[in-house]
């Protein structure tokens, strides 16, 4: 079976999940299979190629358990981007919009150097809200994003177009697109 199929196969629908109307990715059985989480961790890491990212942000919190195997083949660090409330010092933080409400993401000041390469990880692109609003708190901390990787897009809800529009030139890497 090829990486495609493997991912794809490891990829759970749970329809009204969290509320009704909306189909749930679960990707539990995908990280509970150690070939379908390596060969996607490494197939991150090729397509950015090692030496091109000082650090991986991972998103709250799925974005976390992809994003560390990935800065530790990098050979890069690790900047958690975290729910309110979670982060001990100093913070910039940025609101977005969900269908219904707002969401805020937040990353301490010194997370990063000035200038610093980074590549955002998380597990589904799905609008690109939480995307976009991680890439902002990427450049208020003084570093430049250079790519996002999501294990899987959900196309139909246009997120690589909205990132794109607020992120031109970063490259946004889907493993499965749906
Ligand atoms: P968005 O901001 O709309 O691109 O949503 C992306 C975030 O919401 C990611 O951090 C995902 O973990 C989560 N998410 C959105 N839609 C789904 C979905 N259908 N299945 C699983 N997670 C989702």
């Amino acid at each position: 079976m090829d990486l495609d199929a493997l991912l794809r196969s490891r990829v759970v629908d749970v329809p009204d999940f969290p509320l009704p109307g909306v189909v749930f990715k679960d990707i539990s059985p995908l990280l509970a299979d150690h070939v379908a989480f390596a060969g996607a961790v490494d197939a991150v890491v090729a397509h950015h190629g090692r030496g091109t990212i000082d650090k991986v942000v991972g998103i709250e919190a799925r974005g976390f358990i992809l994003a560390a195997p990935v800065a530790y083949h990098f050979g890069a660090g690790f900047v958690p981007v975290r729910k309110p409330g979670k982060l001990p010092l100093a913070t910039h933080e940025e609101q977005y919009s969900l269908e219904y409400g707002t969401n805020v993401l937040q990353v301490h000041q010194d997370a990063f150097a000035p200038g610093d390469r980074v590549l955002i990880v998380d597990d589904v692109l799905a609008t690109g809200g939480t995307a976009a609003a991680a890439a902002r708190l990427v450049e208020t901390a003084g570093a430049e994003v250079v790519g996002l990787s999501v294990l899987l897009e959900l196309e139909f809800l246009g997120g690589r177009v909205a990132f794109t529009e607020q992120q031109p030139g970063v490259d946004v890497h889907a493993l499965l697109t749906y």
